[in-house]
């Protein structure tokens, strides 16, 4: 899950990890409230979206008068923002935060990942910050420096210093820095992150060590412990199908292809993505209904799927293990008549019952291919979705 710069902000503020003054606004009378609590004679506007690159695209402005953050504020909000990280579809700006402008004298990047090779927690820093590190790390590696974390000892103020050294903080402030990083290893590892990332980490003209931004990305499957970050949930950022999907408990993630799929079992889901995708279709969506896929999850996966505009034709791929194949099957054409299928849908069934299953989808007068095996399902519902391209 993915929070806002303001939010991340918040939390780092709240484990004295320094980070600028400021608050979010939602309107331009907010913004420019937020302005003048703050004072001073320079402010900064940021939309608030779960993309980076704002910058780029105009969506971090220096203001110097309350005034002025008011009419950025009032162009910002509402608008799509367009970003490499956003797609060409762009995002719409609901909040922005307004915050003291801070002098830089130079950027710098600290993240935070957990390295699947070693299994641990890899601490990342560069004297090249406020660009985009994937392009550092392509052009010039040798500037991103790395230490491994050992999950008993935590992050070894030594290995702080080694990495404060080796990006070229200066001496005297060696000491600011660790405990910076200190800092935002403790949140990363209390919160659960999975990703942090501080880019850019200034150094100010008078010699103080700030988060200019902060990126977020905490590990879903331990959100139930932490409540407090649950609520800073977005559903406005989230793709509504999704969250719709978690509702029912449901694993789906929309992709840009024309081919739905419903399977059971993660690992069967990417392998039905793949053989669509041998037989020269795009799989509209990853789908797994899980193991005990009942009629009512049956039913709002059909939903789902058929919300999609994209999608041009549909791919059930049941493996009936525990479950048994009549049962799924009924849930299918329960689900097929609630919902009326309009498109092309192609049923694999196998494993326990199946051939009850088929007779029972036979059966039912609904309009269903029956496919005996992955391929030829797959194989199937490639060509039927050609054939209704060529008709219309
Ligand atoms: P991103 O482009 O979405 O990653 O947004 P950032 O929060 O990283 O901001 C982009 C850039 O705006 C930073 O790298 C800074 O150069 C600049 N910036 C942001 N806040 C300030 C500020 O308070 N003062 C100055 N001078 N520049 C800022
Ligand atoms: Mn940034």
């Amino acid at each position: 899950m993915n929070i806002h710069e303001y939010q991340g902000k918040a939390l780092l503020r709240s484990y004295g990890v320094p980070v600028p003054r400021g608050d979010v606004a939602f309107t331009p009378e907010e913004a420019e409230t937020v302005a003048r609590s703050l004072g001073g004679d320079l402010y900064v506007v940021k939309a608030q979206i779960h993309a980076g690159g704002r910058g780029k695209a105009g969506g971090v402005k220096l203001a110097k008068s309350p005034e002025e953050v008011r009419a950025l504020a009032s162009q910002m909000i509402g608008q799509t923002l367009v970003t490499h990280q956003t797609g060409p579809s762009g995002k719409i700006v609901r909040r922005v935060l307004i915050e003291e402008g801070t002098a830089i004298a130079k950027e710098f990047y600290i993240g935070l990942v957990v390295d699947r090779v070693s299994g641990r927690v890899v601490m990342m820093a560069s004297s090249e910050g406020g660009v985009e590190i994937e392009e550092v790390a392509k052009t010039s590696p040798e500037k991103i420096v790395k230490v491994t974390i050992d999950p008993v000892l935590g992050l070894m103020p030594y290995q702080a210093r080694q990495l404060a050294f080796a990006i070229g903080i200066p001496a005297h402030l060696v000491s600011q820095a660790v405990r910076f990083m200190l800092g935002l290893y403790q949140v990363f590892v209390e919160k659960d992150a999975s990703v942090a990332e501080i880019n850019p980490l200034v150094l100010t003209t008078d010699d103080r060590i700030v988060a200019l931004d902060a990126k977020f990305n905490f590990d879903h499957n331990a959100l139930f412990r932490h409540p407090d970050l649950m609520e800073l949930r977005d559903l406005d950022e989230e793709d509504p199908k999704e969250t719709e999907a978690s509702k029912y408990d449901l694993s789906y993630i929309a992709l840009d292809g024309n081919i739905g799929c419903m399977v059971n079992g993660a690992g069967l889901a990417m392998a039905t993505m793949d053989i669509i995708k041998f037989y020269g279709g795009e799989p509209a969506n990853f789908l797994d209904v899980g193991g005990g896929a009942s009629r009512e999850k049956v039913t709002a996966a059909f939903k789902i799927i058929l919300a999609d505009e994209k999608v041009e034709g549909i791919f059930v791929n049941i493996f009936g293990g525990i479950m048994r194949c009549d049962v799924i099957a009924e849930g299918i054409i329960a689900a097929a008549r609630d919902v009326g299928i309009d498109r092309p849908l192609v049923v694999r069934l196998e494993g326990t019952n199946v051939e009850l299953g088929k007779k029972l989808l036979d059966a039912s007068g609904l309009d269903i291919v029956s496919a005996d095996s992955m391929a030829d399902g797959a194989e199937k519902i490639v060509s039927l979705v050609r054939e209704r391209r060529g008709q219309k």
